[in-house]
């Protein structure tokens, strides 16, 4: 890698990582999926395929655009015009590209906020090369993630999660910047952030993590939602999320029950429409609820993890939760949640 750095001397930072990282990912990724792509399927298939532009939804006068690169990133963009905010920031390794997306939608107007709303690197990481694009941005997450953020072990292990898949995507170098994570403005509960004329509470919501946070803007009851709540397919399917707390997590999903809600924002998915966030909120808390109570039973009549993980796997892991959770992230949520579960409710 240090013996390409001399070809892009006098090239401003950003210009140079991109062209590393870019060169390497069209090279590899693109044209290697094309030409090899049946062959690189079975490496490719889960978070890699690529998001067609101008996805765009409407809400009034604001819009929200997918800038996700890869599937398996979550970055959407909202601008009403005046105030850009991008909620979430995806990988690392397609930090970049979600970007570009964002330049092609503002054009010359500048990236207002970044918006997090917890610290795991397909959420997070991210956001270190928006800011190269925009280091005028202002991030903004709990005050948890910013105390995270701080921590050389947390990065190390963003960098090992954010390459290992990158590799899997056939991405095998390029620059990791999880040097630059930073968070500008970090929120205690209920914090109120004025983003132009939009305006969010930041609600805390742990239990998926401890720094997991919504935003929610009462005005327009949206709610931009967070893993603790399930991570949702837009159908049927509610993936329960909670890793390091379930009592952490019903209060969670109690206190956005409480809310009210007419559109949300869903991470990895998108915008839900009225059906959709309906359906959402009506299951959200039997969804986990249902999954703790079994997982019990099962541990009971003497389930092996392995054995759970498998039920586990056929019951949540098709249709889109397969295009954007790895198998290999889903077992190991899992047996962290087999753990978390016997610990809170086998004594
Ligand atoms: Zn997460």
């Amino acid at each position: 890698m240090c013996g390409t750095l001399w070809i892009f001397r006098g090239i401003p930072f950003h210009e140079r990582s991109k062209l590393r990282i870019f060169e390497r990912f069209s090279l590899s990724t693109m044209c290697l999926q094309k030409i090899y792509g049946l062959l690189l399927a079975p490496f490719l298939r889960y978070n890699s395929t690529i998001i067609p532009k101008g996805r765009r939804y409407y809400m009034d006068d604001l819009k929200i655009y997918d800038v996700r690169y890869l599937k398996g990133d979550s970055s959407f963009l909202l601008d009403d015009g005046k105030t850009s905010i991008l909620y979430d920031s995806g990988f690392g390794f397609t930090g970049f590209k979600v970007a570009e997306n964002i330049r092609e939608i503002l054009g010359d107007r500048e990236l207002d906020y970044i918006f997090l709303t917890h610290s795991h690197y397909d959420h997070a990481l991210g956001s270190a090369y928006v800011l190269q694009y925009y280091p005028n941005a202002k991030v903004v997450a709990g005050k948890y993630a910013a105390e995270i953020f701080r921590r050389d072990g947390a990065k190390k292990v963003m960098k090992e999660l954010d390459s290992k898949f990158a590799h899997a995507c056939g991405v095998d170098e390029y620059e990791f910047l999880g040097d630059h994570l930073k968070v500008d403005i970090p929120c205690e509960d209920g914090a109120i952030i004025k983003a132009g004329d939009l305006q969010f509470e930041v609600i805390n919501l742990p239990g998926h993590t401890k720094c997991s946070v919504g935003f929610y803007c009462k005005d327009r009851q949206l709610l931009l939602s967070t893993e603790t709540l399930g991570v949702y397919d837009g159908e049927k399917n509610i993936v329960p999320s909670y890793l390091v707390g379930y009592e952490l997590t019903m209060k969670s999903i109690e206190r956005v029950s409480n809310l009210a809600i007419r559109k949300l924002l869903a991470p990895h998915y998108g915008i839900l429409n009225k059906k959709q966030t309906e359906f959402f909120l009506q299951h959200m808390k039997s969804a986990s609820e249902n999954a703790a109570k079994e997982i019990v039973e099962w541990k009971k009549s003497g389930k092996t993890d392995e054995e759970i993980t498998q039920i586990w796997k056929d019951r949540y892991w098709y249709g889109k939760v397969k295009e954007f959770y790895p198998i290999d992230a889903l077992r190991l949520n899992t047996s962290i949640t087999v753990n978390l579960i016997c610990k809170e409710l086998i004594k």
